[in-house]
């Protein structure tokens, strides 16, 4: 998946902006479509908001690209992040959602009435609106990463890691997401190397003993990324070993993939104007609630969640924005 495309789009969608034409009213806009996404619209939905969701660049969010989701209360078996937000979806919609295909490009929330402008062109005045656009994929910021997109770079093992069958690959990070990923790709590849810059993976201890039990993988500890390699593709990646100490050195692993997975950057670029943020762009709710610092405009899941960042508190975040737009509705009438 190349994940610099939809990035490049949103850029030239953002040049066509027109904020004065409004084009459609509603009481509870949702943008964004994870799992606090839906469980905003399952409860607004009920609520009789006439709920309106788009699903942004990737429908379904951050689960659609996760395999095997084990800790999700109510699948006691285990399921898939995409047949998940499936489930939450078909959920919404019996509810009567109104679930779109669209980006929310900019916002304008200098008003009493919120206006969001869908695709660069659309404009959409809102009584309320809910914040569920999640967080991004981080990259390490080195040339040959984004040269070699799509050609042995990828941010996502589930969607890319098929094309790397009985192949080596590389995962960056050393969080759960690295662990997960290098485990889900152990089972396609030959041989799965994990970088990681410290000595010690950050990752919880259950997913470490399952990565260091894995034959195929070999965590590299304090290793850092200089750049890739290859004639058209990922051939190789250089690494500096102890990096900054007196002991560091080069060395080269032959690879065809390269993953990343260092964490992520929250989506919430086209509110900021608005919206306060913290350093990183986290949206700042008040504390027990979903309110931002603008009446009607409210935030759930990894958009304003820097700590824990789980589906099922993602969920639980989105079910408070509904609940806390309905109260602000109905103390509006
Ligand atoms: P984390 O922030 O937990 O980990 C990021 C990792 O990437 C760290 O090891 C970090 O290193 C490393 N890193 C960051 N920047 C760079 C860089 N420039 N170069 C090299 N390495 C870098 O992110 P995750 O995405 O792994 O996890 C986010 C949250 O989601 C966590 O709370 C996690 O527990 C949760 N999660 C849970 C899952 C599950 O339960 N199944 C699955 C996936 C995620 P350093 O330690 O040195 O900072």
């Amino acid at each position: 998946m190349d994940l610099f495309k939809p990035l490049d789009n949103l850029e030239d969608k953002k040049a066509n902006k027109n904020i004065t034409n409004v084009s459609e009213k509603v009481k509870c806009l949702i943008i964004g479509s994870g799992p606090a996404g839906y469980t905003a619209a399952i409860y607004a939905a009920r609520a009789n908001l006439n709920p309106v969701l788009y699903e942004g660049l990737q429908p379904g969010g951050q689960l659609t690209t996760t395999t095997e989701v084990e800790n999700y209360p109510g699948y006691p078996e285990g399921v898939t992040g995409p047949k998940m937000m499936e489930d939450f979806k078909r959920q919404a919609e019996r509810f009567g959602t109104d679930c779109r295909f669209g980006i929310a490009t900019e916002v304008d929330f200098s008003g009493p009435v919120h206006k969001v402008i869908i695709d660069g062109e659309k404009v959409i005045e809102a009584e309320s609106v809910i914040i569920a656009t999640g967080a991004t994929a981080k990259y390490l910021g080195i040339e040959s990463e984004t040269k070699y997109a799509g050609s042995g770079v990828s941010a996502c093992a589930t969607c890319d890691g098929f094309f790397y069958k009985n192949k080596d690959v590389a995962v960056v990070g050393g969080g759960d997401t690295a662990c997960e990923e290098a485990l889900y790709l152990s089972g396609l590849c030959n041989k799965v190397y994990v970088i990681v810059r410290k000595n010690y993976l950050r990752a919880s201890k259950v997913m470490q003993e399952r990565v260091f039990k894995t034959p195929n993988i070999k965590v590299l500890f304090e290793r850092n990324t200089k750049e890739l390699r290859g004639e058209q593709v990922v051939e190789e990646a250089v690494l500096i070993s102890k990096m900054g100490t007196k002991e560091e050195s080069e060395e080269v692993i032959k690879i065809d993939g390269f993953f990343l997975a260092i964490g992520h950057t929250p989506n919430s670029e086209p509110f900021r104007k608005y919206i306060e943020t913290d350093g990183v762009g986290y949206i700042k709710t008040k504390p027990g609630t979903s309110k931002t610092n603008i009446p009607g405009v409210f935030a759930c899941g990894d958009v304003q969640d820097s700590i824990y960042r789980q589906a099922v508190t993602a969920a639980g975040s989105g079910c408070q924005a509904a609940i806390d737009t309905e109260r602000y509705l109905s103390e509006k009438k």
